[in-house]
């Protein structure tokens, strides 16, 4: 880890110094501020430097992300042409980490989501966190035995441990023990700060759990999260640009907080005023609502050569251009060209907090 991290920042620097020997003025499409989204969603490497996490889940970006492999022992990334498997090295090292332990415990592997952008930020479709690095999202389909082509990782659908047919109730045909086991020792880890889960798995979890409760605040309801699960690192130690967010509170969380997702409240659409004027929509948020530091990050040149820096369409269905991690290997099997897919996009939800 030690050794990785220093081998990283040297790769870095080396980059850094090779770009600045070559006169090559990429700042320039960032001078200006502009709509988050649209900055950090068009940018398809990361930034050369230092591993940093700046500002908060839902409102920051990251700088010298490495990739998560396309896979590796106990684990394979989906939907690659998303280029969202960027993260800082702490959460990539935890990923593959888990995913062995989750071999030992019988679970085949773990088919990886989305992560971060190559330098974080807002994203343009879906997601109100995974800004700087320290979010993943599992799925609760288990991997099969084969390493699955980059077609195959595209249009691999998801699997909903819901039963659809009813209100907020897990499908018993598709949940069993291994998916708690799973999801209770992820939880298990110091670094993770918390884990995002439907409100009807929450609920299954503090009924059917007979094991050690201890970690089990830290798994929380929200909408969604039933087609994967999402886990959150605290900042990591020392990391004072990473802004962190209010522990969870003490308990298993099988209370009132849990109950409330069971009532008519959070599914109720809001009462209109017919007298009421439209609502202004909201203001994007802009790279200079972010931390300052992410302006510079954006502008920054890439871990890798300046030149494929700034991608001018972003069309998430169309082939993502194969950037290997700094100082990390890109396993094979997904050298293939990604082919246009039609990319499953989560709707809109509340914005995670
Ligand atoms: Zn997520």
């Amino acid at each position: 880890m030690e050794k990785q991290a220093t081998g990283l920042r040297k790769a870095s620097l080396l980059a850094l110094s090779v770009i600045s020997m070559m006169s090559v003025d990429i700042g320039t499409a960032f001078a200006q501020d502009g709509p988050a989204k649209q900055v950090f969603g068009n940018i398809a490497l990361p930034s050369a430097g230092p591993s940093i996490s700046y500002g908060s889940y839902a409102k920051g970006c990251q700088s010298g992300a490495v990739a998560l492999p396309t896979e590796g022992q106990g684990f394979q990334a989906m939907r690659l042409s998303r280029n969202r498997r960027w993260g800082q090295p702490q959460l990539i090292s935890f990923i593959e980490r888990f995913a062995q332990d989750a071999q030992k415990i019988g679970w085949p592997g773990l088919l990886i989501g989305d992560i971060s952008q190559p330098r974080g930020g807002p994203m343009l479709t879906g997601h109100a966190s995974h800004q700087i690095g320290l979010d993943v999202d599992i799925w609760w389909r288990q991997m099969p035995n084969q390493v699955m082509s980059a077609e195959q990782r595209e249009s691999t659908p998801f699997i909903s441990m819901l039963d659809k047919s009813k209100f907020l109730t897990v499908d018993d045909r598709k949940w069993s023990p291994l998916n708690a086991k799973l999801v209770m020792m992820a939880a298990s880890y110091p670094q993770v700060e918390r884990i995002f889960v439907n409100p009807a798995i929450k609920q299954k979890l503090c009924q059917s759990w007979t094991g050690d409760r201890t970690f089990m605040g830290k798994i929380r309801p929200i909408y969604g999260h039933d087609e994967h699960f999402h886990v959150r690192l605290e900042c990591p130690p020392g990391a004072t640009n990473c802004k962190p967010q209010a522990p969870v509170a003490a308990g298993d969380g099988c209370d009132k907080s849990l109950a409330w997702w069971f009532t008519k409240e959070p599914w109720a659409t809001p009462k209109k005023d017919p007298n009421a004027k439209p609502p202004k929509p909201p203001r994007p948020m802009m790279v200079s609502d972010l931390p300052k530091a992410c302006a510079a990050v954006a502008a920054a040149p890439a871990a890798n050569g300046a030149s494929m820096a700034v991608r001018e369409t972003y069309a998430p269905a169309a082939a993502a251009p194969q950037a290997p991690a700094p100082a990390r290997s890109q396993s094979g099997g997904s050298g293939v060209p990604i082919p246009p897919a039609d990319v499953p996009r989560p709707s809109s939800r509340p914005s995670l907090n």
